[in-house]
Formats: structure tokens, C-alpha cells, sequence
């Protein structure tokens, strides 16, 4: 029996990984398809200390694994299901044999929101994407067209911005919700425009998006925007799914913790964006994991 599963393998879960491991624990690190969760789809980290080069997600989600895994943290690939957390041991299903473990850190970290409009299902993959890093090079010397205000969201129209002709960035309120430093440089940046105080009502198109139907807050004028690419950055989900109501949530979705990341059952904690935070930064989410895999290990020695 393991003495501590942690399902998730991004900034969070490798983390716990690496400082479970330099515990002394048993410890596996389950991870559905590839480390590094959200910050692979980051094209610059620059806010993560001691690391002033900028470099993408994926390179720094890669240093992390290297890291711990050079410590001896073993890494799993494959799916978790039928999860029971309200046991001893914690037990689940993994590609087909069953694991047991005294502990289990949640690191599942969020997934983009959608909007729920007309158009949004049909033309994912058709000219809207919730991943500028991913899809952005698709619109090269092109039009594409940002939803949303946050860090993610500029950070998006910044990137797109060096590679599109004209970037557009949809926002509902008339202030962004970035950081100072990423809004400056987009309101600085000649070819982004920003269309305040409006939401999308619906993306426009047949088998490929042409355009998103754009309604003012303010003067309820609905207009329709011609645009090759839109990208959806209207904030994440915290990834729930696979605990069956288990664990108590909070009104967001997110997963409740006390301040050693322990949920409402003994043994069970959480770590980064799945946790009811108010931060969600990869440092954050490395100081998450260090403290789940702190008190894990704590709890694995009492059972
Ligand atoms: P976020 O901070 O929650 O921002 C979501 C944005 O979308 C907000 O501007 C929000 O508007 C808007 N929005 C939400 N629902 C909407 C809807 N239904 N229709 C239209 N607009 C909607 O999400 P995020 O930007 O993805 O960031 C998530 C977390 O990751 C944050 O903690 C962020 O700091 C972090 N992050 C950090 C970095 C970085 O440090 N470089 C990069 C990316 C993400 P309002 O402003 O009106 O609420």
C-alpha cells in the first residue's frame, strides 16, 4: 500500500510529489495525459521567482517533472476512476488494477469555462479554442478575437498580437480584471482593440466561425464582429468530476481545505487550482502542494 497517491500532475501534484518523496514516503504520482496541467498552454511564465528568463509553460512544467523525478518520484500515465476517499485505506481504479493508499493529495487542477452560447459547441475546433498557444499560430496574418478580461485573457491577445494582423479583446466591464504589467502593454499594443463593456451572444458561422454576435451592457446595441479566430478566456472550472460528491466543495465548484490542504476527510487534502483558493498562480499552486504533501505524510505515519 502506498502511502500517499497524488492524482494530477501539474504544478500542484509534482510538487507534493517531489517534497512526498524527499520524505522518505511511498509515494506515485498519477497523471491522465501528460505533467504540467494548465501552465503547458502558458507561453511565458515571468511571475514565478528566481526563474527571470520567461520561459514557456512546458519548459518549466518539464524542469519540475525532471526535478522530481530525480529524486526518485515515480509517474503514472493513464486514467483514475471509481475513487472511494471515504475509506481506509483510500482506494481507486487505475488503467484496470486497483491502487490502496493511506493518503491521497487531489491536485486536478481547472479547466477553461465555457460560455454556453449559441455557436460554441459547433465550432470548437472551427475557429474557437480556449488555448491561444495551442491554436493561435491557425491565425497567423489573420483577425482573432479574445473573450474576457483576466490575466489569461491578455495574456492570450499579447501572444496573438505578435502573430495576427488585428487582435480584438471582448470584455464585459470597461476595466480589466489582469495585472497591471500584462494591461499596460495590451493597451499599449497597436493592433489590439478592445470592445468594453460587451459580451458574446453567439458565434457566427456554419462549419467555420465568421464572426461573434457582440450585445453593449450598456446600450443593449447588438452587433456582429467579423473575425477568422475567437478565444474563449472567461476563467477555469476546478476538476471535480471524478469525486462523486465525496469531498465538500464550495459554492464555486472548487474543493474545501483547511490550512494543511486537509478537505473535510481525514487523510484526503487538495492542492492547486481544484482547491477553493484565492489565488491561482503556479506559485501558489507549488506552496499548495508542498503543504498537502507535508501533512500527508504526517497523516500517513499516524494510520
Ligand atoms: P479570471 O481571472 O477568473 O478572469 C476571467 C475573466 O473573464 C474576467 O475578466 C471575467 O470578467 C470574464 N468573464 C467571466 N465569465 C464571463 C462570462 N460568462 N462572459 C464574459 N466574460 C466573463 O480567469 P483567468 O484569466 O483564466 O485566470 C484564472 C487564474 O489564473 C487567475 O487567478 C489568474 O491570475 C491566473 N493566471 C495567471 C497568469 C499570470 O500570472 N501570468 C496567467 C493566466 C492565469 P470580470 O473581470 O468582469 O469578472
Amino acid at each position: 500500500m502506498l502511502d500517499l497517491a497524488i492524482i494530477g500532475g501539474g504544478p500542484a501534484g509534482l510538487t507534493a510529489g517531489l517534497y512526498a518523496v524527499r520524505g522518505g514516503a511511498n509515494v506515485c504520482l498519477y497523471e491522465e495525459m501528460f505533467t504540467g496541467g494548465q501552465i503547458v498552454k502558458t507561453h511565458r511564465i515571468d511571475n514565478y521567482p528566481g526563474i527571470s528568463d520567461g520561459p514557456d509553460g512546458y519548459a518549466l512544467a518539464a524542469r519540475f517533472e525532471e526535478h522530481a523525478s530525480a529524486f526518485g518520484l515515480k509517474i503514472e500515465y493513464g486514467t483514475v476512476s471509481d475513487l472511494v476517499l471515504t475509506e481506509d485505506p483510500k482506494r481507486f481504479t487505475f488503467n484496470g488494477e486497483t491502487v490502496e493508499a493511506k493518503t491521497v493529495i487531489l491536485a486536478t487542477g481547472a479547466s477553461p469555462r465555457t460560455l454556453g452560447i449559441p455557436g460554441e459547441k459547433e465550432l470548437t475546433g472551427h475557429g474557437v479554442s480556449y488555448c491561444a498557444t495551442c491554436d493561435g499560430a491557425f491565425y497567423k496574418n489573420r483577425t482573432a478575437t479574445v473573450i474576457g478580461g483576466g490575466d489569461t485573457a491578455i495574456s492570450d491577445a499579447l501572444y496573438l498580437a505578435k502573430l495576427c494582423k488585428q487582435v480584438y479583446v471582448v470584455h464585459r466591464r470597461d476595466a480589466l480584471r489582469a495585472c497591471a504589467i500584462l494591461a499596460d502593454a495590451a493597451l499599449k499594443t497597436e493592433n489590439i482593440t478592445f470592445v468594453w463593456n460587451s459580451v458574446p451572444e453567439a458565434f457566427l458561422g456554419e462549419k467555420k466561425l465568421s464572426g461573434v454576435r457582440l450585445k453593449n451592457r450598456v446600450t443593449g446595441e447588438v452587433t456582429d464582429l467579423e473575425t477568422d479566430g475567437v478565444f474563449v478566456a472567461v476563467g477555469v472550472e476546478p476538476r471535480t468530476d471524478l469525486l462523486n460528491g465525496q469531498v465538500a466543495l464550495a459554492d464555486n465548484g472548487s474543493i474545501l481545505t483547511d490550512e494543511h490542504m486537509q478537505t473535510n476527510l481525514k487523510g484526503v487534502f487538495a492542492a492547486g487550482d481544484v482547491r477553493n483558493t484565492p489565488l491561482r498562480q503556479v506559485v501558489t499552486a507549488c506552496a499548495d502542494g508542498a503543504i498537502a504533501a507535508t501533512y500527508a505524510l504526517e497523516a500517513s505515519r499516524v494510520n
